[in-house]
């Protein structure tokens, strides 16, 4: 029988006991790994990393933490082609296993760099200049950042499992504050794979990283005031993980990145024949096949002005004929497989949902050609173009995570406005146009409901680093059902890791402080 997929807990790999539960490969159906933590003392690894890996991480300072996150970069991005041969297990082509890993080592790098760029040496950043509290200037007040002195328990989703890891663990890192990784069992091997780099790569203090293969019964039970949750996944679990008495009770700090019903709209100037309109159909395309449509940032909303929708529709039904379903590496394959059988059926189920309320453009939810493999084994699914009314209630509400799109009418902006706030909040949306007052009143209307947008034309096509792709040095997150959270955005993600604090007293105490380590 294969072996359970360790973990990297107190410094040292361990397996769970028992039989643990299969993970299967996407493409073949194969036995890839088991997941088990039974017997792991999960509670033992959190004091562990609290006492031995925060102790460790604070006796460097802000940037000597920028040269190590910058060290793990290198050592996975040498090592990449390891990566990319296991996520072709979980489904990935070889262009979607790059963005998780280039994407990831990119993500640590530009990190990395801006830690050196933008803290301080030491271990103490001074927020504001001193603000005078008292007539002759003797007391002031000045706010400082200090490292927390918990853990930053870092729940990731199945569908970026080395991104999503590198995201999440930078800025803490970069902040002083000792990492948990729990990744998604379903890709967790992916994962560990990259732990595994970054062990092999001694830069990291014991205690710095750890990671649990598996489920973590009793995890929360174990954190307190300083430690850290960051989850990523879908809204019920976020929704039971916010409800823990380690975050209602002991204030652990929360966020979450949960689904969202990203759109993305074509202006009225964009009609046939400009670049705009082109612009539109690619983007849609590629954020529907890109990881099969499963990313968080994925366009589910396609708003397109009603008198514009036929030449569209034929449009993108013409460019997803192009699309070859098959195993990740086979020739000419341009998509490949779900991350499992389980995961398909809930693609399934979602679109039957949207199909109560919307006509099917293109695909068959139930089969699908495919090169090199077998649909019966491997998670294999067309992509799948729908289009709805204006009544239609499942396309703001439903989620098929999968390569899954709904065309979607609008007549003017203040009709756009009412449809892009039913989607209840997004990670992320798009507005083709060149049509520079259009594109401000529309943005203006949509930024209270997104994270980030995009404005795309063809002046900035040409750099653009498209709808789906998450930039570190900005936001990541989005308001109501994408969770609440700010997960990436510069330095305000590290200072999530770092508790401000209000000195009072005489002028230069707080500068005081930064000559300490
Ligand atoms: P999920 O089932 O909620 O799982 C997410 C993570 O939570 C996994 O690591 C899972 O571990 C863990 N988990 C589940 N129950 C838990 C518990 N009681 N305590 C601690 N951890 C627990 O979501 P998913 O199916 O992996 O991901 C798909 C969803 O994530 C989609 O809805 C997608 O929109 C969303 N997503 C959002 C973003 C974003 O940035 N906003 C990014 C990617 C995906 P196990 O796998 O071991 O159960």
């Amino acid at each position: 029988m294969v072996d359970t997929l360790p973990s990297y807990l107190n410094g040292v790999w361990a397996r769970g006991s028992g039989d643990g539960v299969p993970v299967l490969d996407a493409v073949t159906g194969d036995v890839v790994t088991r997941v088990s933590t039974d017997g792991l003392a999960l509670a033992d690894a959190v004091a562990h990393a609290r006492t031995v890996g925060g102790w460790a991480l604070r006796e460097l300072g802000f940037s000597e933490r920028a040269g190590i996150l910058k060290g793990l970069a290198a050592a996975l991005a040498e090592r990449k082609q390891e990566l990319y041969d296991l996520s072709a297990r979980a489904g990935s082509t070889r262009s979607d296993a790059k963005v998780d890993v280039d994407g990831g080592f990119g993500t640590a790098m530009v990190y990395a760099s801006m830690g050196r760029r933008e803290l301080p040496e030491g271990n103490v950043i001074v927020e504001d200049e001193p603000i005078p509290l008292g007539r002759e200037g003797t007391f002031v007040g000045q706010h400082v950042l200090t490292s927390r002195r918990g853990v930053a328990v870092q729940i990731n989703a199945f569908n970026f499992p080395v991104w999503g890891m590198l995201e999440k663990l930078a800025p803490a890192l970069l902040a002083g504050v000792p990492t948990i990784v729990k990744p998604a069992s379903q890709t967790a091997y992916v994962t560990e794979h990259a732990v595994r780099i970054m062990v092999e790569s001694a830069l990291l203090p014991d205690g710095a990283l750890s990671l649990v293969s598996g489920p973590v019964p009793g995890l929360l039970d174990a954190l307190g005031g300083q430690d850290l949750v960051g989850f990523t996944g879908s809204a019920a679990t976020a929704a039971s993980l916010r409800s823990h008495d380690a975050v209602t009770r002991r204030s652990v700090r929360f966020t979450a990145e949960a689904d969202s019903l990203n759109c993305s709209v074509l202006g009225p100037d964009a009609v046939s024949g400009t670049p705009e309109f082109d612009l539109y159909v690619e983007a849609l395309v590629t954020e529907m096949t890109v990881k099969a449509g499963q990313k968080c940032t994925a366009i589910r909303r396609a708003f397109v002005p009603r008198q514009q929708q036929d030449e569209v529709a034929d449009a993108l039904v013409a460019r997803l004929q192009k699309i070859v379903v098959g195993a990740p590496g086979a020739d000419g394959v341009t998509m490949g497989a779900l991350v499992g059988l389980g995961q398909r059926e809930d693609v399934r189920a979602q679109v039957a949902r949207l199909r109560t309320e919307a006509e099917l453009l293109f695909g068959n939810p139930d089969s699908v050609e495919v090169t090199a493999g077998d649909d019966t084994r491997g998670a294999f699914l067309s992509p799948l173009l729908l289009r709805a009314g204006d009544d239609a209630v499942a396309p703001h509400e439903v989620e098929a995570f999968g390569p899954v799109s709904t065309l979607l009418p609008y007549d003017d902006v203040a009709d756009l406005a009412g449809k892009v706030a039913r989607g209840q909040g997004s990670l992320a949306g798009s507005v083709v146009s060149h049509d520079l007052d259009f594109v401000r009143d529309v943005l203006v209307e949509m930024a209270p409901h997104h994270g980030r947008i995009l404005v795309l034309d063809r002046d900035d096509a040409a750099e653009s680093t498209g709808h789906g792709t998450p930039m570190p040095q900005l936001v990541h997150g989005g308001p109501g059902r994408a969770g609440g959270g700010e997960e990436e955005g510069g330095m305000r993600a590290v200072h999530h890791h770092l508790q401000r604090t209000a000195i009072q007293g005489a002028p230069g105490l707080a500068e005081t402080l930064m000559q300490r380590k």
